[in-house]
């Protein structure tokens, strides 16, 4: 018989391709979100636009359902993470524990949930030549204030109910998703986007603001990777957190070199240094990836970054929805 999903988030970013990927392997797919997804129609077989803060809202999105991939979150990237402790914190608890709540009383046959890498330590991310980070890492914990607090303690409801209540869940934590179909303004955009963006609008030999020094580092995992990855981990046995992301480490100044020469420009690069940076240096260590699935993302950064960038230039050039906020 044909199982059914539910992808909670569907009109971000993640989720809109997690369902195209769900509906081509086969699945019926429920999508949820408090939005449609803003750059294409929704391949879902069926969409409820619900705000999951609200239990009732979210028993009736896991009604009839098998599996639940759980995605919506108020989230974004530094700039927005740093300025609204209070709202996302808040937002992300309601939203989460009444989803866990439902997918349970529903008795769903796998629930998981997208944490991610703020999770980790502040302590272990000073340096720019960081170490990559294991799963075990994340205690003695010192998270991202806020959003990081909040997903650190999902992950641990989530354990609970496993192991308390034998409810089956999956952990993945996400380090940095870039591609097509992603926020790239209005201030929730990650870096790969924003500097997209701003590079778009350039002229060759024009001033690029960049935010911080450059030399805090990254991964980045292409959006391709992210959704086999989540669909991989579905299927594996392991319900402890997981690593999902890449292990090719940049800084932020070699990511606008790569989209600079993608571009064709030569920018002149000014570093704003007023603006939130994050921490200095975070990576993925896949060993337990690897060992569980056999698998990790494959897509190289600057393969990766092509059709992003593409897509972005094609939205920024064109004007198509485009909030005409670039330099920032
Ligand atoms: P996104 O912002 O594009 O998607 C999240 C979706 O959740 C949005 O469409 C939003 O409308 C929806 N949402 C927010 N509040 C809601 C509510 N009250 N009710 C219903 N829907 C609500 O973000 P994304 O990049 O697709 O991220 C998906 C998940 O992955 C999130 O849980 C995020 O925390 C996690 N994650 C993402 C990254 C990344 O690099 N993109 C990294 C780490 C973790």
């Amino acid at each position: 018989m044909q199982k059914m999903a539910l992808v909670t988030g569907a009109g971000g970013f993640i989720g809109h391709h997690l369902v195209k990927y769900l509906v081509g392997h086969g699945y019926a797919v429920r999508g949820a979100d408090l939005k449609y997804p803003e750059y294409e129609d929704t391949k879902a077989d069926e969409f409820i636009v619900a705000d999951l803060r609200d239990y009732d809202k979210c028993l009736r999105v896991t009604e009839n359902i098998d599996e639940v991939y759980h995605l919506a979150a108020d989230m974004g990237g530094i700039g927005y993470i740093s300025a609204f402790h209070a709202e996302i914190t808040i937002n992300n608890t309601l939203i989460n524990a009444h989803m866990l709540q439902a997918a349970r009383y529903h008795q769903v046959k796998r629930f998981l949930f997208s944490s991610s890498a703020c999770v980790y330590p502040q302590y272990l991310q000073k340096n720019p030549d960081v170490v990559p980070l294991r799963e075990e890492d994340a205690f003695p914990a010192d998270p991202e204030e806020g959003y990081g607090l909040e997903k650190l303690y999902m992950e641990k409801l989530c354990q609970y109910f496993t192991e308390d209540w034998h409810f089956p869940t999956r952990v993945v934590r996400f380090h940095n998703v870039y591609g097509p179909l992603g926020t790239y303004d209005g201030g929730r955009e990650k870096a790969p986007a924003a500097i997209s963006r701003k590079i778009a609008a350039l002229k060759d030999g024009d001033k690029l603001s960049i935010w911080g020094d450059g030399k805090q580092t990254r991964s980045f995992m292409y959006i391709d990777d992210c959704v086999e990855g989540i669909y991989r981990i579905m299927r594996s046995d392991y319900s402890g957190p997981l690593n999902l992301g890449t292990d090719e480490l940049v800084s932020v100044d070699g990511l606008v070199d790569i989209i600079s020469e993608i571009a064709g420009k030569s920018l002149v690069k000014r570093h704003d240094v007023s603006k939130p940076q994050g921490v200095r240096g975070r990576n993925s260590d896949n060993s337990l990836l690897r060992t569980v699935l056999g698998w990790e993302p494959q897509t190289p950064l600057r393969q990766g970054l092509l059709p992003t960038y593409r897509w972005i230039e094609a939205r920024v050039t064109n004007e198509i929805g485009f909030s005409g906020i670039a330099a920032e």
